[in-house]
């Protein structure tokens, strides 16, 4: 059965492991747990650190913004329309943070400058926003949008939510007619407050509830940790009476670890895959390497015979093939000598088939040895070998042959320890203007060897010359 390849696919997609769930829920009920501590002790007055607010909104400014960024990434990457809700809900939510640590008095501004009430309905806003965001990435088909307009139009549904919310947060910026959540002395507006920080409160759980229905995905895991956060900063919040107090300071620190939850999430699965892909592509260089090396080897199979290991006949008429065709263009001549072993079938019946086979070995070295590199021998069939000389004219492929069958007759043959008499026969032919194909050359040659056969074997014929017995 053939695997089907692995499609790498977006956080909103791939599946949660058990592992990371169990440590979303940890994270959850270690925070929950803390909150419980803290509220009570919310109004407590603890020493003024006057850089924790620039601080935190910065860092609260880079998880939106870095988490937004990641996102819609992964959101154009797959066309994914709930992605792109998300994404859009992050960036939003980076505006308001933004919005919010320019307003907010004496945190970025010395001074208290600008009235505290509107930085409060800021931070409404980011909890309206960064919800309501999230409830609408709950109600949004995710995976793969039909087509580009579709998928950018649940982008920019969000986008333009969140552009209404600036407008309306920089409107209300001069209008000073919104209901007062800061008094002059800086403290809080209570009744107010309770009711604001309960929405939020609720909101963000049902957001929590809506996220976990789906925690089967790596990002709506993480999500749903985001949105706890939300909830339990709202809680640590409302414990504080004023700025400067526990539950004031331990709010926002509950909410960075939400903020950047997502972010941590995407770097963590990113760094899987990273490690993946090493994993998997130094076996793909492994494999790749045995391949080439398996492909080399059939290459030398392919065009070798395997007794031999002379060229094989379809290697051999490669050669020809290519010397016929630079003789046309050129006019540069080749020879091509065939030779076949005398009453083999003899051999064969005294050494037994294996004898004759060593004794074909044999010959097969001795030919090898006796023509210069530049010419190319082969096994034509059972027990005739066929040489190509390249650039070689009639008087040359005739030296050749002579040098062939004295090659032979040289030493005499040994076949378990028994001398074998061993002849052959050769047809020598020189391509020539007559020859309109590379078959009539090799018939040529054919016809000589047949000649020489005729004429009493052990002997060369040469295609042209004067016909004798
Ligand atoms: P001739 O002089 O007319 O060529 O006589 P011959 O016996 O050689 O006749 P022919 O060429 O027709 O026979 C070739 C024999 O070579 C037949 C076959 O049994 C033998 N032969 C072919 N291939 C192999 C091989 O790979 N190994 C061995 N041992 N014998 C082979
Ligand atoms: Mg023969
Ligand atoms: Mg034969």
């Amino acid at each position: 059965m053939r695997e089907e390849p692995k499609v790498i696919e977006s956080l909103g997609v791939v599946a949660a492991s058990r592992a990371s769930r169990m440590k979303a829920a940890g994270l959850i009920a270690a925070l929950t747990l803390a909150t419980l501590v803290i509220a009570p002790m919310g109004q407590q007055r603890v020493v003024i650190m006057r850089g924790f607010l620039p601080a935190l909104l910065a860092l609260g400014l880079l998880g939106d913004w870095l988490t937004g960024y990641l996102l819609w990434g992964q959101a154009q990457a797959g066309r994914d329309r709930g992605l792109a809700v998300l994404a859009a809900t992050y960036f939003a939510t980076g505006i308001l943070v933004a919005v919010n640590a320019w307003v907010f008095p004496a945190a970025f501004l010395s001074g208290s400058g600008r009235p505290g009430n509107l930085a409060g309905w800021v931070w409404i806003f980011w909890h309206v926003a960064f919800t309501g965001g999230l409830l609408i990435y709950a109600r949004t088909p995710g995976g793969r949008a039909r087509d580009e307009a579709e998928f950018l139009w649940s982008a920019r549904l969000v986008f333009l939510g969140a552009l209404v919310v600036v407008a309306v947060a920089l409107a209300l910026a001069f209008s000073h007619a919104l209901p007062r959540l800061i008094g002059i002395n800086r403290r809080y507006y209570m009744p107010v407050r309770f009711v604001v920080l309960l929405i939020a409160f609720l909101l963000a759980a049902l957001g929590v509830f809506v996220a976990q229905r789906r925690w089967r995905t790596v990002l709506d895991t993480w999500l749903s940790v985001a949105l706890a956060t939300v909830a339990l900063n709202a809680v640590l919040i409302g414990s504080a009476h004023g700025r400067y107090r526990m539950g004031w300071y331990a709010g926002p620190l509950v909410s960075v670890v939400g903020g950047l939850s997502v972010v941590v999430a995407c770097v963590f699965e990113v760094n899987q895959l990273y490690r993946r892909l090493i994993e998997n592509s130094a076996s793909m260089a492994d494999a790749h390497a045995g391949l080439l090396a398996a492909n080399s080897e059939l290459t030398v199979m392919a065009e070798h015979d395997s007794l031999t290991q002379l060229l094989n006949r379809r290697a051999l008429d490669a050669h020809l093939a290519e010397g016929f065709a630079a003789y046309r263009q050129t006019a540069v001549p080749f020879s091509l000598l065939m030779v076949d072993l005398d009453y083999f079938k003899a051999i064969n019946d005294h050494l037994g088939h294996l004898g004759g086979d060593a004794i074909l070995t044999q010959v097969a070295r001795r030919l090898t040895q006796a023509v210069r590199g530049s010419d190319v021998i082969g096994r034509y069939g059972g027990e005739e070998f066929a040489v190509y000389l390249p650039g070689t004219g009639l008087p040359g492929a005739r030296a050749v042959g002579l040098k062939l069958l004295s090659a032979v007759r040289a030493e005499p043959f040994v076949y378990g320890g028994r001398v074998v008499p061993v002849t052959m026969s050769i047809g020598v032919a020189t391509v020539s203007d007559s020859d309109t194909a590379l078959e009539d050359l090799v018939q040529r040659a054919d016809r000589a060897l047949y000649r020489a056969k005729r004429r009493g074997r052990d002997r060369q014929v040469v295609s042209g010359d004067a016909p004798g017995l």
